[in-house]
Formats: structure tokens, sequence, C-alpha cells
């Protein structure tokens, strides 16, 4: 058995790591030239990092980042909602951390260059096609200079997020992603520490500007400030361009949140100290009706690109790989395999991406906007219920897989 990777990025890279640990070898072709540690924040849920936690990068994760105690949701009025524990302030066993994208990724590139040796990564590889026959499968590249070079093993597994061109060759007429009506605006700003200096916090929703705001680096300067990361989500009919990458400003969305100015943080402020913004369209594209042809299946993004709510894309992509690496380690039929995966894996993130449509966890904001007519609430539980709030909560943690239940068993 021999794995062929397409893409270096989270899914790409802890695959690889996945089937070191069990002993398959693998080689990893990126398209990009040189790997930067480029992007802003994400969140790793319990079950993400318990899964890195096998593959050895706990402690080191950790370190890059911020252990998440807390989260609280917001109205756009500034008022309290619903604050829960999370992590192994919650009961898990596993932490929940918020890092930076570039830290995450260069820790797991670090970690394949140690483990399975530098010739390990080809970059500067852009997949154009895969193939297979019955006994092997190939992917093809072009190299600089339009080299044509290519790499055969049992199986290729496309990892090439959201633009796969695996995905493209299994599905060439498959309609384009979906636009929900909302951009993301994206940016870090070095800060004071906000609430406990280790919490995440929603405020508002697409419809009156919506802020989601975690720290993800500790004590960047010498008066012990962090690295907050934010996103401000807002209605806007332009789609926009999917790229992660490209850059904006924030004269299109401050004016919704002037004058949130909260006693916890000063939202303005933090945005025109941001070092750079970034805009993402809010897309995704509806669940395949299957990943696997033969020898070649898709993983993460390429699989099943989803809204980025819920902080579950980079967390699915983790988790596929160490389910595909285990599989790939007990079965020596790789197409009995592959089909395993597949029947494992997707409907399990399907239900995610379906859900991170109408009922990720902040959108629970949504339900509390409705009933007030968008207007301040004098006592909250005239609007909601704390147990409604928690169900919806929990619901979540069980569809996205990352209740403590599921985790403990
Ligand atoms: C530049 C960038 C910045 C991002 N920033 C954020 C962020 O700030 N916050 C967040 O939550 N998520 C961000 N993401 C998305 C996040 O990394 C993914 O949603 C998630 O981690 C799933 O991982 P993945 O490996 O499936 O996809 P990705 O991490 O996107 O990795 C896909 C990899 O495949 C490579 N690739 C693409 N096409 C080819 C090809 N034809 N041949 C070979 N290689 C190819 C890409 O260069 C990339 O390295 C970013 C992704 C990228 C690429």
């Amino acid at each position: 058995m021999s794995v062929i990777i397409v893409g270096g990025g989270i899914g790409g890279l802890s695959l690889a790591l996945a089937l070191f640990k069990v002993g398959v070898p693998c080689r990893i072709y990126e398209a990009a030239a040189e790997i930067k540690p480029l992007g802003v924040g994400l969140n790793l849920l319990p079950h993400a990092v318990t899964e890195l936690g096998k593959l050895g990068l706990l402690d080191q994760l950790l370190a890059l980042g911020v252990e998440t105690r807390d989260v609280s949701f917001f109205t756009a009025h500034g008022q309290l909602v619903h604050r829960e524990e999370r992590g192994r302030h919650a009961g898990y066993t596993a932490p929940q951390i918020s890092m930076h994208r570039g830290d995450l990724h260069m820790t797991l590139l670090q970690a394949v260059i140690d483990r399975l040796g530098e010739d390990a990564v080809h970059l500067g590889h852009r997949c154009v096609s895969a193939d297979q026959d019955a006994s092997s499968a190939t992917a093809h590249f072009l190299t600089p200079g339009n080299r044509a070079v290519s790499a055969k093993g049992s199986v290729v597994i496309g990892c090439d997020g959201v633009h796969s061109v695996i995905r493209k060759q299994m599905y060439p007429d498959e309609a384009g992603y979906r636009f929900h009506g909302t951009v993301q605006y994206r940016g870090v700003t070095v800060s004071q520490p906000f609430l406990t200096g280790k919490s995440m916090a929603y405020v508002g929703t697409p419809e009156t500007g919506k802020l989601v705001v975690y720290p993800i680096r500790e004590n960047v300067d010498t008066e012990g400030r962090q690295l907050i990361n934010w996103v401000v989500e807002v209605a806007k009919e332009d789609c926009g361009v999917r790229d992660w990458n490209r850059r904006a400003g924030y004269d299109d969305f401050i004016d919704l949140m002037s004058d949130w100015s909260f006693d916890w943080l000063d939202v303005p402020a933090m945005i025109r100290n941001a070092s750079s913004i970034y805009e993402y369209p809010v897309v995704d594209q509806d669940p395949l009706p299957a990943w696997t042809d033969g020898r070649i299946t898709l993983l993460g993004d390429a699989a099943h690109p989803m809204l980025p709510r819920g902080s579950n894309g980079a967390a699915q992509a983790i988790i596929d790989g160490n389910t595909l690496a285990q599989m790939l380690a007990t079965d020596s039929d790789p197409l009995r395999t592959l089909k395993a995966y597949e029947e494992k894996r997707l409907p399990a993130t399907a239900r995610i991406v379906l859900t991170n449509r109408e009922q990720a966890p902040d959108a629970i904001l949504g339900v509390v906007e409705q009933r007030t007519g968008g207007r301040p609430f004098a006592k909250l539980e005239d609007v909601i219920s704390q147990e409604e709030v928690a169900q919806w909560q929990d619901s979540y943690k069980s569809i996205a897989g990352f209740s403590i239940a599921q985790l403990q068993k």
C-alpha cells in the first residue's frame, strides 16, 4: 500500500502524519512552491484536538495557541444570551484551542518533515488530473516551467481544497458553489485580553452585522497583549471571489458596528487597528452522492466544503485523515477501504454541511432577534429559556461529533 496525497494543506498533512503512524508510506504533492503561514485564526474543537493529540502534537499546539475557556453569545445591543465553558473547562478530556491557521499549518509541515523526511513533500506540483488501472492510481502534475510529471501509488487522495481538481474531474458538471448572501471579513489585531483572556464571543447576526472574536496568540509584546482574531459577517449581494487571500478594507462594514463599544471590548477600535483584513464569501457546496472512484477519493474541503461557521472545516479534514489512515492500515484491499471510508465519513460530514446553513451555534442569536423584533429585551427569560439555548448548542455538538458522550466513548 502506498498513498499519493494531492494537496499539502491541513487535511493532506494530517493524513500524512496519520499514515506514518500506522506504517503506510505516502508522498505529498502541493501546488504552492513554498508553504507559508497563511490565513488568520481558526478554532480546534475537542474532537479535532483529540485526533491531533493522537499524532503527538498536543503540547506544541497548546504552546502556540490559546486554550479556549468559554464561549459567550451577545445580541447586537450587547446583551448576553448565553455563556458556556468549553474544552477541559467543560469536562472534556481534550482542550479547545484557538490558534493562527499558519501556526497549525507550519506545525503539521514540520512534523511531516521530521518524521517522513523532506523528500516526502513535493512542492510546486499542481495536480491536473488523476487516473487508475487495475493495480494502481496515478496523479499527474505540472511543475514550474510547465514540466509534466506523474506519481503512482496504490491510491490517490484528493486533499486539494475548495478548488479541487480531483473533485472537478469526478463531477465535471457539478453546479458551482452556493452563495448564502453574506461575506466574512477576517482580521487580526494586537490588543489587550478581553473577558477571561481566553474567551470566544459571538455578537449579533449577519443582518445586524455579526462578530466572532477570540485570541489566538498569547503575550505578543512586553505589555502582555494578545493577537486577537475577529470575523465580521455581513449581508452582501455580490459574492466576490472565493479566495482566502483576498485583501479588503473596513469601510464596507465598519458603520454597522460603529456603536459597538462594549464594556468588555471596543469593537470599532479593534477593527481599525487590524494589521490586515481579508474578505471571503460565505459559500459552500451541496453534499456529493459519492467521493470515491475506485482507487481515488476526496478528503477535507475537496470532499465537503462547508460554510465557515461552527469551527468544523479544519476539524473534519483532520478526522477524515485519521479515519482513512486507520482503515488503510487494517485492510489491504484499497477499493474496499476507500469505499468504507466514504461510507463512514460522507454522511457524517454531509449533515454538518447542511446544519451549518441554518443551525450553526450562533444562529441562536437569529432566533432571539426574530422574537424581539431586533429590540433590546427587558428579561431574557421572556424571550428564550436557557434550556432551549443549551439544547440548540448540544444538538450542534452531537451532529458535528464533539459532544462529551461521543468523545469519551
Ligand atoms: C491560503 C489559505 C488560507 C486559509 N485561511 C483560513 C482561515 O483564516 N481560517 C479558516 O478557518 N480556514 C482557512 N482556510 C481553510 C482551511 O485551511 C480549510 O478549510 C481546512 O483546514 C480544510 O483543510 P484542507 O486541507 O481540506 O484544505 P486547505 O487547508 O485549503 O488545503 C488545500 C491545499 O491543496 C493545495 N492545492 C490546491 N489545488 C491543488 C492542486 N491542483 N494540486 C496540488 N495542490 C493543490 C492548496 O495549495 C492547499 O495547500 C484557508 C485555506 C487556505 C488555502
